[in-house]
């Protein structure tokens, strides 16, 4: 298999990958962004952002355009490749990938993470048959049906607000008696008048032959159950980030977030986390980018101190 030397590789190409291979660009390191599907990660999944400062309202797949093609201008490379394996080898850290071999002093991994499963008969059965976990992708199949959205966070509500649209009547299946989502992400679902929440119930099954027909609701406070019909379950119940080919050798929180310093250095000299895929408080556009940044500066920093420590190292050794 091919080795391919960078200065700069970077593991995945959301927000955080593209804002890294940015800075990367501009630094004149060779940069390359493994992503083996489209660029933009997560918010390709999302209609609307609008705490992005400066853009009052923008889609998500035209942000993430943007994301990709200002990382371009400044020469960094998106490699269609998926990243199966990192590891280390004298001061060089090697990816493998699926397609070839990378090699390079410095890696930022901002791989991002995937949407968490209820685990619940019917979930996988049904998947893409009425069970989805992308409202902007599935939402329009499901126009004038009766949907139910399952989750409390900012991503049960927002995109259960998004789904009202579509939705004959819209109910958001929560399992405590209080949401999670931030206020005023929580008052655009109040404002819809299709909109209903379901308190303290979690969804046991989720039933059909072919496609959802249905779902079986228990109440968890008196434990009582009901079904009801519905044509489609959307799940936005949490997030599992995509660390498993780090998780030997590279400190990380027992869900698997990496856990990096304030440079969003890893456990491991010379590799960095930014985005997602980190343990931090919030998995916002913003604080991606905000980690890409210092991620990709730092790298350069590092970059640079190991050049300067090995053109100082060559004539004593020559000599
Ligand atoms: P989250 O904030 O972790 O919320 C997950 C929700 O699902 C919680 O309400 C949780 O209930 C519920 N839940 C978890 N496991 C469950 C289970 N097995 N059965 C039923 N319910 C379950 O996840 P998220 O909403 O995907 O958001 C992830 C991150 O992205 C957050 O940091 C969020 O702020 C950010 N985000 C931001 C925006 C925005 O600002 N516009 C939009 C989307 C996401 P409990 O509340 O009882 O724990």
């Amino acid at each position: 298999m091919n080795t391919m030397d960078y200065d700069l590789l970077v593991v995945g190409a959301g927000p955080a990958g593209l804002c890294a291979g940015m800075y990367g660009g501009r630094a004149k390191l060779k940069t390359g962004i493994l992503e083996k599907g489209v660029p933009g990660g997560e918010i390709l999944n999302t209609d609307m952002v609008e705490d992005y400062p400066g853009f009052l309202s923008i889609t998500g797949p035209d942000l993430a355009a943007k994301f990709e093609s200002h990382a371009r201008k400044f020469g960094a490379e998106i490699i269609p490749d998926l990243a199966l394996e990192i590891y280390s080898e004298g001061d060089r850290h090697i990816v493998v990938g699926e397609e070839a071999t990378y090699r390079a002093p410095a890696v930022i991994v901002t791989a991002g993470g995937n949407p968490r499963k209820l685990d619940v008969p019917g979930e996988e059965r049904l998947s893409a048959r009425g069970v989805s976990y992308c409202a902007v992708c599935d939402g329009p199949f499901f126009e004038g049906q009766d949907i139910a959205v399952v989750g409390g966070g900012d991503a049960a509500v927002e995109e259960g607000t998004y789904l009202t649209k579509y939705a004959r009547k819209l109910y958001v299946i929560h399992r405590r008696d209080e949401l999670r989502a931030q206020k005023i992400i929580q008052e655009r679902l109040f404002a819809q008048p299709n909109a209903e929440v379901i308190w303290d119930t979690v969804v046991d099954e989720i039933g059909g032959d072919q496609r959802v027909e249905n779902v079986t609701l228990r109440n968890v406070k008196d434990g009582s159950t009901r079904r009801l019909d519905v044509g489609a379950v959307f799940i936005f119940i949490g997030f599992t980030p995509n660390s498993n080919i780090f998780r030997d050798h590279i400190e990380h929180t027992e869900a698997g977030y990496l856990v990096t310093n304030s440079l969003m250095e890893s456990s491991i000299p010379g590799v960095y986390a930014a985005g997602d895929i980190r343990e931090q408080l919030a998995k916002q556009v913003t604080t991606a980018v905000g980690d890409a940044t210092t991620a990709a500066l730092a790298a350069e920093k590092y970059i640079e101190a190991m050049r300067h420590e090995a053109a100082h190292a060559a004539p004593a050794a020559a000599g």
